[in-house]
């Protein structure tokens, strides 16, 4: 790895009883993505609070391209961006004048002005640059807000769930961005619900679960946990008693079906059993034969409990 950006050793947060994080290190290599997944819950909002300056650890430490999060704050914020924090904007004001305002803040003083057209240019905001922020639907205010996050061009950017209720155009908008800015070597780390998210940015991944480290490894690695091949069929949900294994996943849908998966080791497994449906007359109406997602890993971890 190269020089971490983001250090956490033995970082322990508790709230009154209850200890949100208990017990986590982990290091993010400068210049790449890391991707925090977990339920509802795991910790995940706490870490962030936690590097960017905004709840104090219990136990442990955390460091920010080397810099104490407890006694080197202020430094610690000068080098950060943070998405998620859209209660700072003007409701009044324009997103242009938003960004604008932002970076004046920042110390850009005449700068501003241009950084702000820079970033306007760059996320793709023209429609939404003269517009009040107090106009804008959730996802717009999103994406001004992941531009006020950028203004200080920061080496080290925290975003929490940035595109949680994103239309797609838009959520691959905002995955481009973040592309370049880890090409030009910014630091991410990205929480996230979306599996797919974490799938097409992250370099490295930690799944939380009770403030712990689950799992942890690239993409490839986490899908490598879980193996083999998923066979997923679409069946009559009357006939669920009847199937010859346990899915791992029952989700129904219309038309009284349901959609089932299930892990097994090898291709030819996976066709054995294709057979044995066939045999047993279940009612196919749709099958897919595909290698594991990070979805899998995940339905994978909450069956098979975690690993580190
Ligand atoms: P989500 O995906 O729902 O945002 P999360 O993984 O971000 O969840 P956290 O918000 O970090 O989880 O919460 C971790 C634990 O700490 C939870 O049990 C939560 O109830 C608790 N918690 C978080 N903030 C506070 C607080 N201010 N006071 C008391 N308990 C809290």
């Amino acid at each position: 790895m190269n020089t971490p950006a983001v250090v956490v050793e033995d970082l322990h947060v508790a709230y009154d009883k209850t200890w949100a994080l208990d017990g986590l290190d982990l290091e993010v290599g400068a210049g790449t993505t890391l991707g925090v997944l977990g339920h509802n819950g795991a910790g995940k909002t706490t870490l962030i609070r936690v590097l960017t300056t905004l709840v104090r650890p219990t136990v442990g430490r955390a460091l920010v391209e080397g810099l104490d999060v407890v006694t080197d704050a202020m430094d610690v914020r000068r080098r950060i961006g943070v998405t998620g924090q859209y209660a700072g904007l003007d409701e009044f004001l324009t997103t242009r004048e938003n960004v604008e305002l932002i970076g004046r803040l920042a110390g850009l003083r005449g700068r501003a002005r241009a950084r702000a057209d820079t970033l306007i240019d760059r996320l793709g905001l023209h429609d939404l640059a003269s517009r009040r922020v107090g106009e804008l639907s959730g996802g717009s205010r999103r994406r001004v807000d992941l531009a006020a996050s950028l203004v200080g061009s920061p080496s080290v950017l925290f975003l929490d769930e940035p595109t949680t209720g994103l239309d797609p155009i838009a959520r691959n908008a905002l995955w481009d961005v973040v592309d370049e800015l880890t090409t030009n070597g910014t630091t991410v780390v990205l929480t996230t619900q979306y599996l797919e998210e974490a799938d097409r940015l992250a370099d490295h991944i930690v799944v939380l679960s009770q403030g712990r480290v689950a799992a942890r490894g690239t993409p490839a690695e986490l899908k490598r946990i879980v193996g083999g091949k998923v066979v997923t069929a679409t069946i009559p949900t009357h006939q669920l008693g009847g199937l010859p294994f346990r899915p791992d996943a029952e989700n129904p849908v219309e038309d009284g079906r349901v959609r089932v998966a299930l892990t097994v080791g090898d291709a030819m497994t996976a066709a054995e059993l294709v057979a044995q449906l066939t045999r047993d007359r279940v009612g196919i109406s749709d099958l897919d034969v595909t290698s594991p997602s990070l979805d899998d890993v995940f339905t994978h971890l909450t069956h098979n409990g975690a690993t580190r």
